[in-house]
């Protein structure tokens, strides 16, 4: 007897929906690949429409280039694509996709209606599709671009349809789907639309609107631009300034050629920017995009391409992280000097000339490498956080800090003011820094940043115990204030008391202010009260800071010294010893450093001495 042969080839049909399940997961993944042909078709404007979280529906009509009668057909074969035609092309990819699986997946998965019309052809190609068969296919009029629709995913599949989670599960990835693919097209109208009701409705516009339409408004003021371009790569895109930090990990978006990636790698190098900024448990908010020869990456290395592999992860890291610290530094929340990415290190022969791959040895051996790689050098990192954190700031942090690093070398540094010098007259430069020279070198100190420090000392101590002195007013001041504003007036009074205001209620929505903390101008009583409310409503609510420590911090904000306001021999030396009478007096309450110290040494060095 024969015992026949028993290796089949498995049919179209079934083949697909075993592909299909490393494409197609749920719903989400389908949303995510339709919206990436969209985008890679060229379209400048993409609707995505929803029925029961994409279980029922999902559509996405684009105004793309469309696709001829043909490639309309071709598409649902698995490994057809218009994004690759040889080996080579992989290492050159712009589009989103280039495996020519997804519509395939699809089609074995779900009840597929396809209507797509180039530019240059009249009429247009409708397409129905079931259980990876062509049901119909026939001529039709519709509008330039393509329209898919997706209907009862999974409905052949019953084992997979029942792993489905809750509509309100499926929908929150849906967004956060739209999310990553609208922010990488900032200029590509997008709209989502769910059960009929429109969610997201976003116009094109710059990244920053994008980021805002999407994140809220209320990041509006909170961004710090961060764009670093060199030939290896471009970083641009924005963090939340400290005061954004959340307690989950919440707003963070990395892209890499505009595909939005998972990386904990890169997350690390932006967490180690914020170091000392942020609580330690909390996560800075970011939307960092990253271009570079996409040769340097590998896309292939996961299914649903959210993990890549960078030929040089370290170089990234430091870029990635260099160039959040230089943004930090320009808003001055950190030293400053010691990011000069912008035109010392352009220049350098590595950067200023495009890197190829043949560049790379020599660009190992360059001076921008080694700012990377090599200690005291301006963009230095390490591997080691604790060490990293000593060299990079050694020339630049306050005594405190270094101190807690490295005891040892600076015990005697304890306190700066036996450092500066007495006799030397201080220097206000731009109404905003003051120059104080010190025996081994000076200071630049941030005269509205330092005040803030001296402030917050001073009323944290009356806001714990030891009251202020206040300033009786002549003539008290009445101010009204409307609900919720009154609520938290009244609400604040016995803390205000503490801090050297006497305010009272006066009936409803009216207040008696009778006197002023002993160092607030008066006949700006009215104005300061307004103030303190308007701060204490915007003060992050993200962090939970007891009353009394916001109202602290928004009166040393308020009350400091601004930059512009031109000082005296007499006041800039009575700030500077109030300073260092400080606990802490190398950082605001906020994190931005007060002063930077220039050691002897270490302008040695920047004169090549
Ligand atoms: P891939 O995107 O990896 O090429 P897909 O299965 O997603 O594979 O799509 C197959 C092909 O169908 C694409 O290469 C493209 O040529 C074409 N295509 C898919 N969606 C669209 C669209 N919205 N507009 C124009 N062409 C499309
Ligand atoms: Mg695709």
């Amino acid at each position: 007897m024969v015992v026949p042969d028993i290796i089949q080839l498995l049919p179209d049909n079934i083949a697909n929906q075993i592909a299909a399940g490393e494409v197609i997961q749920r719903p989400a993944s389908a949303v995510k690949e339709l919206l990436e042909n969209a985008a890679d078709a060229g379209a400048t404007e993409i609707r995505l429409v929803v029925n029961d979280a994409g279980k029922a529906l999902i559509q996405v009509i684009d105004n793309g280039k469309g696709m001829s009668e043909t490639d309309a057909r071709m598409a649902f074969e698995r490994h057809a694509t218009s994004k690759i035609q040889n080996i080579e092309d992989l290492f050159r990819i712009k589009t989103m996709g280039f495996r020519g699986e997804a519509l395939a997946s699809i089609a074995a998965v779900s009840q597929v209606e396809l209507k797509t019309r180039r530019k240059e052809d009249e009429l247009g190609t409708y397409i129905e599709i079931e259980n990876s068969q062509v049901l119909k296919q026939e001529v039709c009029a519709c509008a330039e671009g393509t329209s898919i629709s997706m209907k009862n995913l999974f409905f052949n599949v019953p084992a997979r349809r029942n792993f489905l989670k809750s509509n309100a599960a499926e929908m929150r990835h849906i967004v956060e789907e739209f999310i990553r693919v609208s922010m990488a097209f900032p200029t590509i109208f997008f709209s989502l639309t769910s059960n009929g009701q429109e969610v997201f409705h976003l116009e094109a516009g710059s990244l920053k609107q994008r980021i805002i339409q999407i994140l809220g408004t209320h990041y509006n003021a909170k961004l710090v631009s961060v764009n670093e371009e060199t030939d290896y790569l471009n970083i641009y895109g924005f963090v939340g300034k400290p005061e954004t930090a959340r307690k989950t990990r919440g707003d963070q978006y990395f892209f890499v050629n505009s595909r939005f990636i998972k990386s904990a790698y890169l997350n690390h190098a932006v967490n180690g920017a914020f170091e000392g900024m942020i609580a330690k448990d909390s996560f800075p908010s970011y939307v960092l995009y990253i271009d570079l020869d996409p040769s340097q990456i590998d896309i292939n290395v996961h299914p649903t391409k959210q993990e890549i592999k960078f030929e040089d992860e370290k170089i990234m890291y430091a870029f990635v992280q260099a160039a959040v610290k230089h943004a930090l530094a320009q808003f001055s929340i950190a030293p400053s000097l010691d990011f000069t990415l912008n035109p010392e290190i352009q220049g350098l022969d590595a950067i200023s000339k495009p890197f190829t791959h043949d560049k790379k040895e020599a660009a190992s051996a360059s001076g921008l490498y080694k700012t990377f790689t090599q200690k005291n050098q301006a963009h230095f990192i390490e591997s080691n956080q604790q060490s990293e954190l000593k060299h990079w700031k050694d020339f630049f942090t306050s005594p405190q800090k270094i101190e807690a690093v490295d005891k040892p070398v600076t015990h005697n540094t304890q306190h700066a003011t036996l450092k500066v010098l007495p006799d030397t007259p201080l220097l206000q430069l731009h109404k905003t820094y003051i120059i104080a020279a010190t025996n081994n070198g000076f200071l630049l100190v941030h005269q509205q940043l330092a005040h803030e420090r001296v402030l917050y000392e001073r009323y944290s101590i009356a806001a714990h115990g030891k009251q202020m002195p206040t300033q009786k007013s002549l003539f008290p001041v009445t101010i009204e204030l409307a609900g919720a504003d009154a609520a938290l007036l009244s609400d604040l009074l016995p803390d205000l008391a503490a801090i050297g205001y006497e305010v009272e209620m006066s009936g409803n929505h009216h207040f008696l202010i009778q006197g002023i903390p002993a160092d607030v101008t008066a006949g700006n009583e009215k104005d300061s009260i307004e103030l303190l409310i308007e701060q204490f409503k915007h003060f992050s609510s993200d962090i939970s800071f007891s009353k009394r420590e916001k109202l602290v911090r928004c009166m040393s904000r308020q009350q400091a010294i601004k930059s512009g306001q031109t000082l005296s021999q007499k006041e800039m030396l009575v700030l500077i010893e109030d300073l260092f009478t400080c606990g802490s007096p190398n950082v605001t309450p906020t994190g931005s450093p007060t002063y930077l110290e220039f050691k002897e040494d270490y302008l040695d060095r920047m004169f090549g001495r």
